[in-house]
């Protein structure tokens, strides 16, 4: 069971800049919510505030009901990944996914039979050997996620995951992610600009501008109301 809450949340840089004005949230257990608004209206600041790379300035951020920053990292059970994937160019991509198992302290047969798992899953069971360097960028995108979800979190937060690829591959990904957060029944929460994006994947989004949550519903709530 994994939820996220956020009461009352503000983020203010030190230069004064407001990026989070007072949001509130809640993200139901196994629930895909789409965090959508235009550059620079504060959804990266949100995820890495969830992810606990920032502090909020004010307001409280509960995962399962207990606050981030009061959890040890090694318990958070919260995985992210990046629109520039941020895979280590000198391992496999083998040795990517199973990085985080490695981590752990978890012995090579059982993190292979773990990663061969996920990357069968993700369809890059035929790319284990090769270097991130010898991929397509979907291919990349795939082993970002594999990586993020070898562990099996509780919570998967993607931030624009998509927006380095051309078009064609965005809608083939966004339907294998959905499907994929469904079938493992994690939380998500996913960042992005495209309005299209949110529409085909949200089970709710949450529509943000200039730092305040604007509207939160499923795709047909918010785009019916005025
Ligand atoms: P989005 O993800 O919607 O594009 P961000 O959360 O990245 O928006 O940024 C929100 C605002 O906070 C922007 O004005 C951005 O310039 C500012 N900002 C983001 N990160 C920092 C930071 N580390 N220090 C200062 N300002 C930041
Ligand atoms: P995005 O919109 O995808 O979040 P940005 O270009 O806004 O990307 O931010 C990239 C990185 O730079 C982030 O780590 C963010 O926190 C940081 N950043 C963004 N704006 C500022 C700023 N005004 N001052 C310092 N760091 C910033």
């Amino acid at each position: 069971m994994s939820t996220v809450a956020l009461k009352e949340v503000t983020k203010i840089w030190p230069d004064g800049t407001t990026a989070v004005d007072n949001v509130s949230l809640d993200v139901q257990d196994g629930e895909f919510m789409v965090l959508l608004g235009p550059s620079g209206c504060g959804k990266s600041t949100v995820l890495r505030m969830i992810a606990g790379l920032e502090d909020p300035t004010r307001g409280d951020i509960l995962l399962n009901g207990e606050p981030v920053l009061e959890l040890p990292p090694r318990d958070r059970s919260i995985a992210m990944v990046f629109q520039d994937f941020a895979l280590y160019p000198h391992m496999t991509v083998s040795e990517n996914i199973g990085f985080p198992l490695k981590l752990s302290g978890i012995e090579p047969a059982p993190r292979q039979e773990r990663v061969d798992a996920i990357a069968g899953a993700l369809g890059i069971g035929e790319v284990l050997a090769r270097r991130p360097s010898q991929l397509s960028g979907g291919q990349r995108q795939r082993v970002a996620m594999g990586r993020a979800m070898v562990r099996r979190p509780g919570i998967f937060l993607m931030d624009e995951p998509l927006s380095n690829l051309d078009s064609g591959l965005r809608a083939e990904l966004r339907a294998e992610i959905t499907s994929m957060t469904r079938e493992l029944g994690v939380t998500t929460m996913y960042v992005t600009h495209d309005q299209a994006e949110a529409l085909t994947m949200a089970d709710r989004v949450a529509i943000m501008r200039k730092g305040v949550l604007q509207d939160v519903g499923t795709p047909t709530e918010v785009y019916r109301r005025p």
